[in-house]
């Protein structure tokens, strides 16, 4: 039988894996940081209705600018983060996976390369390398905060040409505060000038307000987004960013003409129209995430302070030995690979009690 690497692929890709966290079917799955709560009701018959309608026109391709979409999208980031956004400072992808995979294959691309503070987001890294970006790893603090100082030195002397800052940073929800970002995008324009990308998947979750009004006066800084997260739709695939307009023109370079099909337009845009109700699930994740981190410190863990809807905990030994654990209880949360860390998703309250009565009932077991 033929394997991957008996065909002629790209020297870079040769070994490596695939990125997936493991779909387990188990009772409790904490473990891709989605929205444990569906969709109300009355949008999923809204979707239903915008979805029939654009069913109707099918035969042709949809808006390739995603016009109305990003007009949206541009008046839910004004109404939530006071920052006047214009239409035009909005790009929207499948997921804001393929909005980065746009922002690297336009500023990045062979010979040059990205940088991110690590652990963050392991697809920045493999998008970097998707992309023939070269990819730098740079250090964060013990307590999982950027080390400005020495990220700045390693700008200046590796003078990457983006610079990813995750705020709030996955998996260990840690956020950036925007003196740090400022600081990052100077040595950043410095040493190139470069493209600083904040991912902000998580933003809505967070106690600080957005990093979005830095984009006045900062052409080289980009803001992501997604509605896998606060809206609770990771099966529409909707990512988004907000930038200077010049940002918007240039990954129009790369794009793959309709590549947002007019059905996740259309379902996009019924979300949209629901952003009061969904907000509401935030405070309640919000609320959850806050009652998981005291808990999980009740019970003796280690705990980083958190900004998104999912909480990294530890110190284990073996924390591959406790995800394993957790999952013969019926609990499937993340090993991200940090050494002694794993990450838990903000679930349901009834969710969240299972996943806290299983670290109870764990840690009874191995210290008895
Ligand atoms: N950025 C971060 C920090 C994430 O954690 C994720 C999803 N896990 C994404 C971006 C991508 O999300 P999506 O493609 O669903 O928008």
């Amino acid at each position: 039988m033929t394997g991957i690497d008996d065909l002629p692929i790209r020297a870079e890709l040769r070994g490596k894996s695939p990125y997936g966290a493991p779909q387990l079917d188990v009772p409790v799955r904490l473990n891709t940081n989605e929205n444990p709560y569906p969709l109300p009701e009355e949008l999923v018959r809204r979707i239903a209705e915008r979805v029939a309608e654009a069913a109707r026109t099918l035969n042709r391709y949809p808006d390739r600018d995603a016009v109305a979409l990003r007009a949206a999208l541009a008046r839910y980031l004004t109404g939530t983060t006071g920052y006047e956004t214009d239409p035009g400072q909005v790009w929207a992808a499948n997921g804001s996976n393929e909005v980065i995979q746009q922002l690297l294959q336009t500023f990045g691309g062979p010979g040059r390369t990205a940088i991110g503070f690590e652990p963050s987001y392991s697809m920045h890294g493999l998008i970097a390398r998707g992309t023939g970006t070269g990819w730098l790893s740079g250090p964060r603090r013990e307590d999982f905060t950027i080390d400005t100082g020495a990220a700045v030195r390693t700008i200046a002397e590796r003078r990457p040409e983006v610079v990813f800052v995750c705020s709030p940073n996955n998996p260990t929800g840690t956020a950036v505060d925007r003196e740090t970002v400022i600081e990052l995008y100077e040595a950043a324009q410095a040493a190139g000038p470069s493209m600083v990308i904040v991912d902000e998947a998580y933003g809505e979750f967070s106690h600080r307000p957005s990093l979005l009004p830095l984009l006045d006066g900062r052409p080289n800084l980009v803001v992501t987004r997604t509605m896998s997260k606060a809206f609770g739709a990771a099966g529409l695939r909707l990512g988004y960013l907000a930038a200077d307009p010049a940002v918007v023109d240039a990954v129009q370079l790369v794009r793959l003409p309709y590549h947002l099909s007019a059905v996740t337009q259309a379902t996009a845009l019924a979300a949209l129209e629901h952003t009061g109700t969904l907000l509401g699930y935030v405070e309640r994740l919000k609320d959850e995430r806050d009652r998981l981190v005291r808990e999980l410190r009740a019970i003796g863990c280690e705990v980083t302070d958190s900004d998104a809807n999912f909480v990294q905990f530890g110190f284990f030994d073996d924390a591959h030995a406790m995800w394993q654990a957790l999952l013969e209880h019926g609990v499937l949360v993340r090993d991200n690979g940090v050494p002694g860390w794993l990450r838990v998703s903000t679930g349901t309250p009834e969710e969240n009690d299972a996943f806290l009565d299983a670290v109870r009932a764990v840690t009874k077991e191995t210290t008895r």
